[in-house]
């Protein structure tokens, strides 16, 4: 039997107002020494910004909304505030 690979059905793109990635008033940072590897954060990450292979975070599109924290039940996710630069 093939395997079947799983792929996100969208990929990071800027909208009419440019990259999300500038909404974000907290960022999601992820810690790989609590993560099992379970792709749930990949999964409901509304603007594909979770690499499925290493779960590295795209900060150009993440929005910060925190849906991947929420989701993670291994709490390898933890949303934190947003430095202005
Ligand atoms: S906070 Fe998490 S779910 Fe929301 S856009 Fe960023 S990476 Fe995706
Ligand atoms: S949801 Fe949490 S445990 Fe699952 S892959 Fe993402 S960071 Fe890892």
């Amino acid at each position: 039997m093939d395997k079947k690979i799983l792929q996100p059905v969208s990929y990071p793109t800027k909208g009419a107002c440019g990259p999300t990635g500038t909404w974000r008033s907290q960022r999601p940072v992820y810690d790989a020494a609590l993560c099992n590897g379970c792709l749930l954060c990949w999964l409901f990450c509304p603007e594909a910004a979770i690499a499925r292979e290493d779960r590295l975070i795209n900060y150009d599109y993440c929005k910060g909304c925190g849906i991947c924290a929420v989701e993670c039940t291994k709490n390898a996710i933890a949303m934190v505030k947003e430095e202005v630069k």
